[in-house]
């Protein structure tokens, strides 16, 4: 039977203030463990939170950035639940009225895209971190109390590849706006999906299970399309599916059982006596509206509009802000040269160099002065491109200028038909059999030759005036003997 796979997700993001959520505890994620406490965000009796303005405003700038309506009120409940890494025994979120409710996001569904309708974004604090050691669990409260957005889509993701691509374009979102890392390896995001199936064409949704624990976007791929595997070979024996939480276990590459679903009245949620309801006034919604950045849909429009680069290319260029910024700026020094040859080195040989080196996200050692400096220096012909590969890996290794790099390496090209007449005369002389092999009709023994002349220049000579003069000579030679 045919089965459709129905996907809610639910994302977690740290968001980036100076102070926790409800007190002044700096909210430096780099501090050694429990030295950011206080009495408010452990909830001592008698302490007293207060909103902070900064994580309000990241929020509501999210959920702009999403097409969220923006509630004119909105509150703070008690989330009650008891667990080692929640010493108050309640975390303070948002439960009917969040900050951001009914909005959406396109990803790219084959050659078109896909609205994927988002239920709401709210604020809420993080709750303490849990180490285990062995025997023993320790705990972080530093990360008690710091701010953090939830972000739920509606149940309109149907594939393990919907989610990807989800969580790809949500990042970037929220990186453009500089809210949140969205680094899932650091917990900074944290994402779960709620998935079912159902036979096809039915109009009543499976049941659910939840998946927690994945740390990577690979992780998240991989676990819901494990998922779907799993449920849809109980549905096929005719046993059920049951309401629980499961957890991705990245090494035996399975969902394991964690517990039983919650359901919401479990919590007993109620509004925090201690903290007022907010109202938001319009004037500063649309004034934050206003004020947000280009975001990625709007550039890579843009950047293909603007400067006429490939699709493929400008949806890579636009993932990280300061790749495209890069971009313009190597296109804007570097004048006269067509803005698709910058496209194609930097989405080539400079993406191969960032994922090599581990640069940090949207981190790029060299300057687009010196990138746009390389580039003009291969289109006036004063290297060849296999140079130009090595002046650009030295650049980005070791820094410096173009030019310099390459007079100290003497990788200027050989372009002078002269010079280079003589090194294929050179080579056809010591290559006898290839050259008979070439005139006997084997075209293979042309790259052969080739690559004898690029290895007599040390990879200088200009391959289109090598070839040419290699053609002429070898046909010169086909006469002289057919006469
Ligand atoms: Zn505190």
């Amino acid at each position: 039977m045919a089965y459709e796979t129905i996907i809610g997700m639910e994302v977690h993001a740290q968001v980036i203030t100076a102070s926790k959520m409800f007190c002044g505890c700096s909210a430096d994620t780099s501090a050694p463990p429990n030295t950011h406490v206080c009495p408010v965000c452990l909830a001592m009796p008698g302490s007293l939170p207060v909103i902070n303005e900064a994580a309000v405003r990241a929020t509501i700038r999210t959920g702009l950035a999403l097409h969220c309506e923006i509630p004119p009120h909105t509150k703070f409940d008690r989330k009650n639940y008891s667990y080692p890494d929640l010493a108050k025994g309640y975390q303070i979120s948002q439960y009917d009225m969040p900050l951001c409710v009914d909005g959406w996001i396109d990803i790219p569904d084959g050659e078109d895209t896909k609205r994927l309708r988002i239920r709401r974004v709210h604020l809420e604090e993080d709750t303490g971190r849990l180490i285990h050691e062995g025997a023993h669990s320790l705990i972080d409260d530093n990360r008690s109390g710091m701010p953090l957005m939830e972000i739920v889509t509606e149940a309109d993701l149907r594939s393990a590849d919907d989610a990807w691509f989800y969580l790809t374009k949500l990042r970037a979102i929220l990186r453009y706006l500089g809210v949140s890392s969205g680094n899932m390896e650091e917990g900074a995001m944290r994402c779960e999906a709620n998935i079912s199936i159902r036979p096809e064409g039915a109009s009543t949704f499976g049941t659910r299970v939840e998946i927690k624990n994945m740390n990577s976007f690979r992780a998240v791929r991989q676990a819901i399309a494990y998922e779907i595997e799993r449920q849809r070979a109980l549905l096929e024996c005719g046993e059920q599916v049951h309401q629980v939480t499961v957890g991705w276990d990245e090494n035996r590459r399975r969902t394991v059982f964690q517990r039983s679903k919650e359901y919401a009245n479990d919590y007993r949620y109620f509004p925090d006596p201690d903290l007022p309801p907010l109202q938001l006034e319009r004037v500063m919604v649309e004034d934050m509206r206003r004020q947000l950045p280009e975001l990625p849909d709007a550039k890579a429009e843009r950047l293909a509009r603007e400067y006429g680069v490939k699709g493929d290319d400008v949806a890579l260029l636009v993932q990280e802000r300061q790749i495209a910024d890069f971009f313009e700026a190597t296109v804007k020094a570097a004048q006269g040269l067509e803005p698709q040859v910058v496209a194609n080195w930097m989405v080539g040989e400079l993406f191969r160099l960032l994922s090599e080196q581990e640069v940090a996200d949207g981190e790029i050692p060299i300057t687009p002065q010196q990138l746009a400096d390389l580039l003009m220096l291969l289109h006036k012909g004063a290297i060849n491109a296999a140079a130009a590969k090595e002046v650009l890996a030295e650049l980005f290794h070791r820094g410096g200028s173009a030019e310099e790099i390459i007079r100290r390496r003497g990788l200027r090209q050989i372009s002078s038909e002269s010079d280079l007449a003589a090194v294929v005369a050179q080579v056809l002389a010591e290559n006898p059999q290839p050259v008979a092999d070439y005139l006997q009709g084997k075209g293979a023994a042309l790259g052969f030759l080739m690559g004898q002349v690029m290895k007599a220049t040390r990879g200088q000579a200009n391959p289109q005036v090598a070839r040419q003069l290699l053609m002429e000579s070898l046909e010169g030679r086909r006469h002289d003997t057919e006469e």
